[in-house]
């Protein structure tokens, strides 16, 4: 009932921001820098849950699972793109949603720079887009209400589960913990400190964690990318010394597509679900995960938990059980706050990148100026 209306409002937002007329030379670097620095985050938590095995040992009796008939990676690809996108929306083929959603509304963006003389089709444009805003607005609440009470059926499950795995459970759960907690260390250290910070901009990666302190820790405490967007504004103005025409777009951008830590995360819980269900993913439903996950990141709200809502479009994409949703419901407000202030570091390192590239980082002053006098 909430995927599918979710994921055709939300991404008709993005669809609006990622929109060519908008996007520019240096949009377009930033779009590329973000989907990269997404997929390594990706096939980063996918390798390391192939090694930790999070949810072994553990079987759900009550799952429904049904990967047999997973078609061939050709076939997946070309399922992307759907022959009816009605039919597409009453199967629930996550894929092919995003997909045309995503065509559709970028063509909207292009129809309506277009029609400059025809003002009631822009009007009309404009219009489907607020309504986008307002319905997701609306399924956000909807979800808000099922969540209040979807914390009485998450204690009983979670009652249900240890009662027929036992004291297992929390090893199940400290292990999915685990494997997010080191798939986001090595996220940042690799791909944002060393590659980006170091490699690509040449500054010191202890002065961007000095210059984004309040974002992360604002990030770790509210749970939104969207909330804390205000934060990361100020701290790439006056910290990291990014010019205004560089942040103002691809930090509001970020925290609408950008989101490494619930990318990953999507990914690792895919292994976990499959771990449980008992059940063991080829290389071709990776795959499908690894595409499924990069997609729905995108449509991912920047609100507390919202990858819960996400995870049903990638596990319904390989044919894992949703119970499993339910099960980690129960320990998604911690793991939340470490995805989110993930998903803000890349929003902010991709944009100390963009700024140096384009000339709009000034390394003379804010925290790059301390680095300097300090030594560091
Ligand atoms: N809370 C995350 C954010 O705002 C989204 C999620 O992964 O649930 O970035």
């Amino acid at each position: 009932m909430i995927i599918v209306p979710i994921i055709v409002f939300t991404l008709l937002m993005a669809a609006e921001r990622l929109s060519p007329t908008n996007l520019g030379k240096i949009g377009g670097q930033t779009l590329l820098v973000y989907m990269v620095t997404t997929t390594v985050a990706i096939v980063i938590g996918l390798g390391i849950s192939n090694v930790m095995d999070p949810g072994s040992g553990i079987t759900l009796a009550s799952g429904n699972v049904n990967t047999e008939q997973a078609p061939s990676l050709g076939q997946q690809l070309l399922n992307i793109v759907p022959t009816n996108p009605i039919s597409a929306m009453a199967e629930g083929n996550i894929l092919a949603i995003i997909f045309f959603v995503l065509v559709f509304g970028i063509g909207m963006t292009l129809v309506r720079e277009e029609a400059d003389a025809d003002s009631s089709i822009r009007n009309g444009i404009d219009t489907i887009f607020e309504t986008a805003e307002a319905g997701a607005e609306v399924m956000f609440k909807v979800v808000w209400g099922i969540m209040e009470y979807g914390v009485i059926g998450v204690f009983a499950l979670m009652a249900a589960l240890f009662g027929e795995i036992g004291i297992e459970a929390i090893g199940a759960y400290a292990m999915l913990s685990l494997t997010l907690a080191i798939a986001i260390a090595l996220q940042m250290t690799i791909v944002y400190f060393l590659v980006i910070l170091r490699g690509l901009v040449g500054v010191s990666p202890l002065a961007f964690l000095r210059g984004t302190r309040e974002a992360l820790v604002t990030a770790l405490s509210i749970r939104s990318s969207s909330g804390t967007l205000p934060v990361s504004m100020s701290n790439a103005e006056d910290n990291l010394r990014i010019d205004e025409g560089v942040y103002s777009f691809s930090l509001p951008l970020g925290a609408t597509i950008n989101m490494d830590g619930t990318a990953m995360y999507l990914g690792i819980v895919a292994i976990f679900a499959a771990n449980i269900a008992g059940v063991s993913l080829t290389i071709t439903q990776q795959f499908a995960i690894l595409v499924t996950a990069l997609l729905a990141s995108v449509g991912t709200a920047g609100v507390p938990s919202a990858s819960l809502v996400m995870m049903a479009a990638v596990l319904t994409q390989v044919g894992l059980p949703l119970e499993v949703i339910a099960m980690i419901a129960g320990i998604d407000p911690f793991l939340d706050r470490l995805r989110t202030m993930n998903n803000v570091a890349g929003d902010l390192a991709v944009s100390t990148l963009i700024g140096k590239w384009n000339g709009a980082l000034d390394l003379t002053t804010g925290v790059w100026a301390d680095e300097v006098s300090t030594g560091d």
